[in-house]
């Protein structure tokens, strides 16, 4: 019979503390019946992807619209896999996006009673419920070398079993402690396994709160539980953490609904309660080469990096409202009927989750954007625009912020109304759309509109120059517009001229169409009146000349 008790001694001399000792310092969280905790454990690999901020908003929601707690810890179990700088990356992801942990590591140091927040700092703690496994039984320490696994993964290969450290392939499970003994005197490495009772026959139900009901199978793999650095594996790791820091409520990729079974499974030895489980599904794309669905990918999507979005100048505010529109399929008619109300008064459930694949269109996200947009003030767009551009794009940000009146004014055009325009999905669209407001950017394309002569655009030109109100109203400048149709044989009223085509040259709209090239220098503009109040007279009326002399030039 194996002693127990002196092998967990053996290994773990330096853990004088109880596993009762441990759980008194965290005692059971205080909060509203119902309120939910929920925690983002993201690994410092410097790499944040769309799938964390995902998963992120969902506990945020959970958390936050049921009074409960959401808070951030450093899952850097993987020295492998870190990177310098890798935390920074993940507290600079968050903010971007504001979302506000309640607890957890931050910029500052670590906030909230459950820590620390960090896996590498619980060394100590992981290894005090691994030692009370072991003196149980359920934990022992393995030491095969790598060459042994792969050897026995190789005959497993041939004899079409299954891979991995279980039966006969367990080799340390039921070691003598002589031996065990004699492999630690020779300072041999080994981990620590934990011992499955489980079998591969047994099946058992499990309801998770994406994927629904399911069956899931028996695990009857010894996995590791400690590395031989002493630090846990992510399933163990997990148990602990969100048992002790009171989760209730684990949102992870569906990548981890393979090990679910050993999670519940330690769970169950460790005579913890698990939490509720929501694996979410992978963000898929329409590829655009083969028109089929696939994942996104780190080499080929950059927008599945986080910081992408910042790059491009995607307000956080629009993405975090796309992704709710992957979420929660009730979502966009619920905004639709709540067209200003904060995102954050949305109901939002796990229920109305799909447990397939979500399909990430950037398309989708642009037009989500546009209508977040659309419904800010000129003034947080000018501000949004003014902070990004400083980063991103420092001499538009010279010219856009040297008369700040002026570039607000223009952004105003067309906001506010019922039906705003929706020019603008990203800070990056900025730019195109008002860089001829700059005579430094201005370049126009004087391409004449299909149905106008250069002798009537410059016939056109000097008529509207003589009559030019720099303060009239958009009124004003169409019946101005109209006066000059009729004058050149175009129609004042744009029915008139599709009823009786042969009657007329054109239209009042191919009119203003040449003065909006003259003065915008393309055939897309908002409001021309209000741009050319904007520009001030001076500048109208050099542009307007300038087209001419170059309608003369031709
Ligand atoms: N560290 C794990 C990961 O990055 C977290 C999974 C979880 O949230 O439990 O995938």
């Amino acid at each position: 019979m194996m002693d127990w008790n002196y092998l967990a001694d053996k290994l773990f001399p330096h853990i004088t503390q109880t596993p009762a000792q441990v759980e008194a310092r965290y005692p059971k969280r205080q909060l509203p019946e119902g309120a939910k905790v929920t925690r983002m454990g993201p690994s410092p690999t410097g790499f944040m992807h769309l799938g964390n901020l995902y998963g992120a908003l969902v506990d945020e929601r959970l958390a936050h619209q049921s009074g409960g707690v959401f808070y951030l810890r450093i899952e850097d179990t993987d020295k492998k896999r870190e990177v310098e700088g890798g935390v920074q990356t993940i507290l600079d992801a968050f903010s971007a996006f504001g979302l506000p942990f309640d607890e957890g590591v931050t910029n500052e140091g670590e906030t909230g009673a459950y820590g620390p927040y960090r896996q590498s700092q619980r060394a100590a703690i992981y290894q005090t419920f691994v030692k009370a496994l072991m003196a149980r039984g359920l934990a022992y320490p393995c030491f095969c070398t790598e060459q042994e696994l792969a050897a026995a993964h190789e005959q497993q290969e041939q004899n079409k079993e299954n891979f991995g450290y279980y039966g006969k392939y367990a080799v340390w499970r039921d070691r003598p402690l002589e031996d065990i003994e004699q492999a630690l005197s020779q300072g041999l490495p080994y981990v620590v396994r934990f011992r499955s009772e489980g079998s591969i026959e047994n099946k058992f139900r499990h309801e998770d709160l994406v994927k629904g009901k399911m069956e899931l199978t028996e695990n009857d793999q010894d996995v590791v539980i400690l590395k031989s650095d002493g630090i846990p594996t992510y399933h163990f790791a997990h148990v602990v953490d969100d048992h002790l820091m009171g989760t209730t409520i684990v949102v992870r990729g569906e990548e981890w609904l393979a090990t679910l079974p050993v999670h519940l499974q330690l769970f169950r030895a460790m005579g913890w309660k698990p939490p509720k489980y929501a694996h979410t599904a992978q963000l898929m794309k329409i590829d655009e080469t083969t028109g089929g669905k696939r994942k996104l990918s780190k080499r080929k999507d950059p927008e599945l990096a986080l910081s992408f979005y910042a790059q491009e100048g995607y307000p956080a505010p629009c993405v975090l409202e796309y992704l709710m529109t992957l979420l929660n399929s009730n979502f966009e008619e619920w905004r639709r009927a709540n067209p200003d109300a904060p995102m954050q008064d949305f109901p939002f459930s796990t229920k109305k989750m799909s447990g397939s694949g979500a399909l990430f269109d950037v398309d989708k996200l642009r037009d989500v954007s546009k209508n977040v947009i659309s419904r800010m003030t000129a003034g947080a767009v000018y501000d949004a625009v003014a902070a990004w551009s400083a980063q991103n794009d420092p001499a538009f940000h010279a010219l856009f912020t040297r008369d700040p009146d002026k570039s607000r004014a223009f952004l105003a055009i067309g906001r506010g109304g019922k039906k705003p325009r929706k020019d603008i999905a990203l800070w990056r669209d900025v730019k195109p759309y008002m860089d001829f407001l700059f005579d430094e950017l201005f370049q126009p394309d004087y391409t004449l509109p299909e149905r106008v002569s250069a002798a009537d655009a410059k016939a056109i030109l000097s008529d509207f120059a003589a009559s030019f109100g720099e303060n009239d109203t958009p009124d004003e400048f169409f019946q101005k517009m109209q006066a000059i149709a009729q004058a050149h044989g175009y129609a004042a009223q744009t029915k008139d001229y599709k009823q009786n085509p042969d009657a007329y040259k054109g239209a009042v709209g191919d009119v203003s169409m040449v003065i909006r090239i003259a003065v915008a220098g393309r055939q897309n503009a908002p409001d021309l009146q209000s741009v050319m109040h904007i520009l001030g007279r001076e500048t109208v009326l050099a542009r307007l000349d300038a087209y001419a002399q170059a309608l003369a030039a031709q």
